[in-house]
């Protein structure tokens, strides 16, 4: 956390879902020679890295499944972050929940535990702050903790784009790569 802020206000941050987002989404990828970078992601958090922290939220429903384990998570996640690390991107925390749909956990997104935590922990000004993701309940996440939404139409959003209308979710706006969705949020932090 050894970043400096322009001003002291209230630190902003992006929630960032992982998989069909940041990464390609290889349905419970794991193994690293299944990792690969989505367009404009290294452009897209650099243009937005002296502003805002960035968190990856993620649901791991493959470990409650049994497909991988918390340490195959792990090693594949910390993969994600180094690489990013290595072009002056910091992810300050992954927030992972490894459970199933039935489990009825409180921590797999559109539940909010995640945010609360965040918020708690690191002090976010959640209003002004931003989700982005592939999936209607990454939006519903974000709007259930209060923050911007962006709908990326990546990974496994252009299947999903219908569902938005159908479940009545609306992102605060829909993109098609996630360098337009960093532009759109460096507008938006200029503006106010
Ligand atoms: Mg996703
Ligand atoms: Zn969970």
């Amino acid at each position: 956390m050894g970043r400096k802020f322009r001003t002291m206000s209230k630190k902003k941050a992006i929630l960032l879902d992982r998989d069909g987002t940041l990464i390609e989404d290889k349905n419970y990828a794991y193994k690293i020679e299944d990792f690969k970078l989505l367009p404009g992601v290294i452009e897209g958090l650099q243009l937005l890295q002296n502003e805002l922290l960035f968190f990856i939220v993620t649901n791991q429903s493959g470990i409650g499944r049994g497909y991988y384990t918390v340490e195959d998570f792990h090693k594949f996640n910390n993969h994600l972050v180094e690489t990013l690390k290595e072009q002056n991107i910091e992810i300050i925390k992954t927030y992972f929940c490894p459970h199933l749909k039935e489990d009825k956990c409180d921590c797999r997104k559109p539940k909010t535990k995640f945010i609360g935590e965040i918020i708690k922990e690191f002090d976010v000004d959640i209003k002004r702050s931003w989700m982005i993701g592939d999936h209607p309940s990454d939006i519903q996440f974000g709007i259930n903790g209060g923050c911007n939404t962006i709908f990326l139409t990546t990974g496994h959003g252009d299947k999903h784009i219908d569902d938005l209308k159908s479940l009545g979710i609306k992102p605060t706006c829909i993109y098609h790569d996630f360098y337009s969705a960093a532009e759109k949020i460096y507008e938006d932090l200029q503006k106010k």
